[in-house]
C-alpha cells in the first residue's frame, strides 16, 4: 500500500484548509445558534392555543423536515433568478448556505425544544400563575432555563450534525473543508491522503465543540452542585432587624374572601354545585372531606387556576373572578389581575423552581412585581426565611432539601407577595410522616399571627386545633360549616362518622 504520509502531514500546514475550517466553524455556530432561537419560537407556536400560529408551526416543521438539505441549498442559492432583489445576499454562498441550514435545522430543533417544554411539570406553570408572573417572565425565568437543560444533549447532537452538513454547502461552491480537498485531489490524484486530512479536520472541529458542549452541560447540571457558599452574615443581620411597620390598609374590609354560588363541571359531570361561603379577615378555615369531594377543585377556582362555570369570587369586598356577559348567551371569564397578588397558594407538591436557589425562589415574583426596593425585598426575604426556619439554607437548591424543608420554602415564597389570604391544598400529604409536624408548626404560627387562611387538610387534630371554622365537603357541596367546638360536641352526625377515628382530647 502506498500512502504519501509526508504529503498527508503537509496538509495540516495548508492555509486554505485552516481558513476553510474557520468557515465551517463560523457557519456551524451561526446556523446552530439561529436555529436554536428560531426553533424555540416555532416550538412555542406549535404549542400555542391560537390555531393560525399552531398551523403555521406544524406546516413549517412538516415542510422543512421533508425537503432534503441539498435540494434546499440549490434552491436558495438560485433564488435570485426568480427574485433578483435577493441576489445581494444569496449570491454569496456563505449566506445562502446559512439560510438553507437555518431553515432546515429549525424544523428539527423545534421538535427537540418541544420535548424540553413538554418535560416541564404542570406545577411549574401553576406556581408561576399563583405568584402572578406574566407569560413572558414565566417563560424567560422559569420555563426556558429548565427546558434548555433538558434539551441540551439533543441540541449538542444537532450541532455535530450541522458541522457535517456544512460539507454539503460545497455544492454551491463555498470554500469549506471538503471543497478545498476536492480541488487538491483533482490536481494531484492523491485522493486517499487528501480525504484522510479532510476527515481529520472535521474530527478536530467536532471533538473541540463536543468537549465544550459537554462542559456546558455539566456546568448547567444542578444535581452535581453540592457545595454552595455559606449564607452571608449580612442575611442573618437582616433577619434580626425588625421590619418597618406596614400601614394597615385592610381596616374596613368586611370579607377577605367570598365564594358566591360556584359551579364547576368536568366533562359535563358536576364536581362543584352551588358553593357559597365567606371568610372574614384573620379567620382560619379548615376544609375537610372525603377524597374526590371537590376540595382541590374549589381551591383552584378561588384563585383562578381553573375557570368556574358559574358564580363569582370576591376578594376584600371587590369582585375578583366573574363571568361577564359579552353578548346574548355569551360569557367571558374575567379575572382582576390587580387583585391576584392578594391571594397566595401552597401546593401539595411544593412546586419550587428547581433551577433557582431558595433565596432566588423567594425573590423572583416580588422582584418582577417591583414590591419595594431591592434592599427591602432582601430584608423581607431574610425575615420570612427565618420565620419558617430556613434561613441557613438560603443558598441551597430545592433538590438539596427534604420535603418538609421544601414545603416551608414554598410557604415563605407565597408569603413574599404579602397576600391577604393564603390557600393551602393538603400541604403535608406529600411528606414523610416525621416531616409533617415541622410544616404544621409553621402554618400554626401563621395562624397565630392572624393571617387569613383556608387549609385543605387530612390532619384532623391540627385542623380542629387551629381553625375558627371547619367546612366539610361531600360530593361537591359544603354539607357543614361550623366551629370546631360545635363539631366536637357532636352536633353533626355525618361528620362524627367521618371523624370516628379521631380523638379530640388534645
Ligand atoms: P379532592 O381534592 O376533594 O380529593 P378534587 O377536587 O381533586 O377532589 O376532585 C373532585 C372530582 O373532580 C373528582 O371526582 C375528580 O375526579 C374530578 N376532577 C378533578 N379535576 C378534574 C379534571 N381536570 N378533569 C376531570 N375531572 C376532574
Ligand atoms: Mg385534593
Amino acid at each position: 500500500m502506498s500512502f504519501d504520509w509526508s504529503y498527508f502531514f503537509s496538509l495540516f500546514k495548508d492555509r486554505d484548509f485552516w481558513s476553510a475550517t474557520w468557515t465551517v466553524i463560523s457557519l456551524s455556530v451561526s446556523a446552530w445558534l439561529l436555529s436554536v432561537i428560531f426553533g424555540f419560537l416555532l416550538a412555542l407556536a406549535r404549542q400555542h392555543k391560537h390555531p393560525l400560529l399552531q398551523g403555521f408551526a406544524r406546516a413549517y416543521i412538516w415542510l422543512f423536515r421533508s425537503v432534503p438539505l441539498l435540494v434546499l441549498l440549490i434552491f436558495v442559492y438560485n433564488l435570485p433568478q426568480a427574485l433578483p432583489s435577493t441576489s445581494v445576499l444569496l449570491s454569496n454562498p456563505y449566506w445562502s448556505g446559512l439560510l438553507a441550514l437555518v431553515l432546515s435545522e429549525s424544523a428539527y430543533i423545534a421538535e427537540i425544544h418541544r420535548g424540553g417544554l413538554l418535560s416541564i411539570p404542570k406545577g411549574q406553570y401553576e406556581a408561576g400563575k399563583a405568584l402572578g408572573l406574566g407569560y413572558r417572565v414565566l417563560q424567560y425565568k422559569v420555563i426556558i432555563p429548565q427546558a434548555i437543560r433538558v434539551a441540551l444533549p439533543a441540541l449538542a447532537n444537532e450541532f455535530i450534525s450541522i458541522v457535517k452538513l456544512t460539507s454539503l454547502v460545497s455544492v454551491v461552491s463555498l470554500t469549506e473543508i471538503l471543497l478545498v480537498g476536492q480541488r487538491l485531489y483533482t490536481e494531484n490524484f492523491l485522493v486517499m491522503e487528501t480525504m484522510s486530512a479532510v476527515a481529520v479536520y472535521y474530527i478536530l472541529v467536532v471533538t473541540v465543540f463536543d468537549t465544550l458542549l459537554k462542559r456546558l452541560e455539566a456546568w448547567l447540571d444542578l444535581s452535581t452542585r453540592h457545595k454552595r457558599p455559606a449564607v452571608s452574615p449580612q442575611l442573618h443581620t437582616l433577619a434580626r432587624t425588625p421590619l418597618p411597620a406596614i400601614e394597615q390598609t385592610s381596616g374596613n374590609v368586611q370579607k377577605a374572601l367570598q365564594a358566591k354560588s360556584l359551579h364547576k363541571a368536568f366533562n359535563n359531570i358536576e364536581v362543584l354545585g352551588n358553593i357559597s361561603f365567606d371568610v372574614t379577615p384573620g379567620e382560619v378555615i379548615a376544609l375537610i372531606g372525603p377524597s374526590g369531594s371537590g376540595k382541590t377543585t374549589l381551591i383552584r377556582l378561588l384563585n383562578g387556576m381553573d375557570r368556574l362555570d358559574r358564580g363569582e369570587v370576591w376578594l376584600n369586598d371587590q369582585p375578583f373572578i366573574q363571568l361577564q356577559r359579552t353578548g346574548p348567551g355569551k360569557e367571558k371569564f374575567y379575572e382582576n389581575q390587580a387583585l391576584s397578588q392578594q391571594i397566595g397558594m401552597v401546593f401539595q407538591g411544593f412546586n419550587l423552581f428547581p433551577h433557582l436557589t431558595v433565596l432566588e425562589n423567594l425573590l423572583l415574583a416580588p422582584t418582577w412585581h417591583k414590591l419595594g426596593s431591592s434592599e427591602q425585598r432582601q430584608h423581607f426575604a431574610a425575615v420570612t426565611l427565618d420565620k419558617v426556619g430556613m434561613l441557613d439554607h438560603a443558598n441551597k437548591y430545592p433538590h438539596q432539601l427534604s420535603g418538609g424543608q421544601q414545603q416551608r420554602v414554598a410557604i415563605a415564597r407565597a408569603l413574599m407577595m404579602k397576600p391577604r389570604i393564603m390557600l393551602f391544598d393538603e400541604p403535608t400529604s406529600a411528606l414523610d410522616p416525621e416531616k409533617v409536624a415541622e410544616v404544621l408548626q409553621v402554618i400554626e404560627q401563621l395562624a397565630r399571627e392572624g393571617i387569613t387562611m383556608l387549609i385543605v387538610t387530612h390532619e384532623m387534630k391540627f385542623a380542629f386545633n387551629i381553625s375558627d371554622r371547619v367546612l366539610f365537603m361531600e360530593q361537591g357541596r359544603i354539607v357543614c360549616d361550623d366551629s370546631p367546638e360545635a363539631l366536637r360536641k357532636g352536633d353533626h352526625p355525618r361528620i362524627m362518622q367521618f371523624l370516628k377515628d379521631i380523638s379530640f382530647n388534645e
